[in-house]
């Protein structure tokens, strides 16, 4: 079963690549914006704390994320065998805590997969879901003080997985289908995805993808 990691800057297409690769395995999809977002839906105290942060984009601090966090990973890695974390960990001490509990109970990602646009693509794919969804942090001034945290907070990742050879990098500035096709590839080829019997799919191409096995 597979258990990985979606890390993207916002509009980079973690909760749609993620929702798809949850169906292709039958992994739980862990989104932590919808965890959130059914806090502050509910309207407890908590959720209204929540909802102090996320509204200005700014990320919840890492205490409050573990308690909401760690035990939908533990019950979800329990009822399905795998995860599809989609926005945690998201900063350091966030990824360092993960990689503890990850050890401890036996459930360390298998691979993080980096998801890339650049960012005037990502601005017009946010504001476009604004239309459609309604989320309040979808304003532009929002949108770029997302994308500034997410530099500043959430990129450092990247290398921290890169360096742990598990970070798969691909780009979705492309038809959706181009990415599916390489996702199921390099997980294919890394062996937490198994492969679809009988089934086709697209060549790869097009892709920026990056396998960082070579850095092992
Ligand atoms: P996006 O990737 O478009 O920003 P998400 O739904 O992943 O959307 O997250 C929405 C908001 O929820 C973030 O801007 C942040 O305020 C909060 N959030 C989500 N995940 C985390 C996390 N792991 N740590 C801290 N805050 C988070």
């Amino acid at each position: 079963m597979v258990r990985v990691v979606m890390l993207s800057p916002p509009g980079a297409g973690k909760g749609t690549h993620g929702r798809w690769l949850t169906q292709q395995t039958g992994a739980a999809h862990i989104s932590s914006g919808d965890l959130l977002r059914a806090e502050v839906a509910r309207g407890s105290r908590l959720g209204r704390q929540v909802a102090a942060y996320t509204a200005r984009g700014n990320l919840v601090p890492d205490e409050l994320i573990f308690s909401i966090l760690i035990p939908a990973v533990v019950a979800a890695a329990r009822d399905t065998g795998g995860y599809v974390l989609d926005g945690f960990p998201r900063t350091m001490p966030q990824a360092l805590r993960a990689a503890q509990v990850g050890v401890e109970l036996g459930l360390t990602s298998e691979a993080v997969i980096y998801l890339t646009a650049p960012e005037e693509e990502l601005v017009t794919r946010l504001l476009d879901r604004a239309q459609r969804d309604g989320r309040v942090d979808d304003t532009l001034g929002v949108i770029q003080h997302r994308l500034a945290v997410f530099t500043r907070e959430t990129a450092p990742l990247v290398d921290y997985y890169r360096s742990r050879g598990i970070l798969i990098e691909l780009s979705t500035d492309r038809p959706e289908a181009d990415v599916r096709a390489d996702l199921r590839d390099w997980l294919e080829a890394r062996g937490p995805m198994r492969p679809v019997a009988g089934g086709s799919r697209a060549a790869p191409g097009g892709t920026s993808a990056n396998n960082d096995t070579a850095d092992r």
